[in-house]
């Protein structure tokens, strides 16, 4: 019987970019809009965030911005994000604080997937263990060393695990070392499977298509885990979400109003 109540995908930024960020070699000149994206779960157990989107303060310090987007690595720039997209507003909108998160799982440690864990640094903050040191080891540059290096109350896990009844995280690595998914029950209708990375836009889904950073650039990892998040949605009747693909969260997005 699963434990969660209500689900919000929410939207905490944008990013343009172009296209074969996301799909590997395919979209070149092609310049897209990203949305980047947290989840909160309510549960009869307390509340789970799944990735908590970029670091404001990067994008708004005008210092802090030329350090870490507007450089050579990043071509593209600095995500946008309205004040009102920022997570402790986004949280106080549904009524809530930051105290009120018990746990934060996150897919990766990429910058616009955990650069918000400093608002959230009393949770327990659940991460593959493979993520964790590629992301120490500062692999690639879409990891910020700022953003994970705090003293947080880290849990490390090294396979597929329960966080809940309900709730399970299911390792989908390629995209970074230790990539994370995640399968949500809902109390009524079909369970959501949240791709994270392992799958950006529904076209790295439907067409098994590698996203464009691969760990240690070996796409044959993530098109594994892109198959294995498809084996998954058979079994379970779930429905795979990919993660930047805006036409898609439009489709789902309903906030303040949740899904379940
Ligand atoms: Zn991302």
């Amino acid at each position: 019987m699963t434990q969660v109540k209500k689900f919000w995908p929410i939207l905490t930024g944008t990013h343009r970019y172009e296209k074969t960020l996301s799909t590997r070699n395919i979209g070149h000149g092609v310049i897209i809009e990203a949305p980047i994206l947290a989840y909160l779960i309510e549960t009869k157990n307390g509340r789970i965030l799944y990735d908590v989107g970029c670091d404001y303060k990067k994008i708004k310090d005008i210092e802090k911005r030329k350090n870490f987007y507007e450089h050579d690595g990043f071509p593209f720039g600095p995500p946008s994000m309205t004040k009102e997209q920022h997570l402790p507003n986004r949280l106080s909108q549904l009524g809530l604080q930051s105290k009120d998160i018990d746990i934060v799982i996150c897919s990766h440690l990429h910058f616009d997937h955990a650069g918000g864990l400093c608002e959230v640094c009393n949770a327990e903050i659940h991460v593959h263990k493979k993520e964790l040191e590629a992301a120490k080891a500062l692999s690639d540059e879409a990891y910020f060393k700022e953003d994970f290096m705090g003293s947080y109350n880290w849990k490390v896990f090294d396979s597929d695990y329960d966080l809940i009844s309900g709730v399970r995280a299911i390792e989908t690595p390629g995209h970074t070392a230790g990539h994370m998914s995640l399968l949500i029950e809902l109390p009524k209708g079909k369970p959501i499977l949240l791709a994270g990375d392992a799958a950006d836009l529904s076209e790295n889904i439907e067409k098994e298509i590698a996203p464009g950073l691969c760990w240690k650039n070996d796409e044959s990892m993530a098109i594994q885990s892109i198959k294995k998040l498809k084996k998954l949605a058979l079994e379970t009747g779930a429905e795979i979400w990919p993660n930047h693909d805006m036409s898609f969260f439009e489709s789902k997005n309903c906030f303040p109003k949740y899904l379940s």
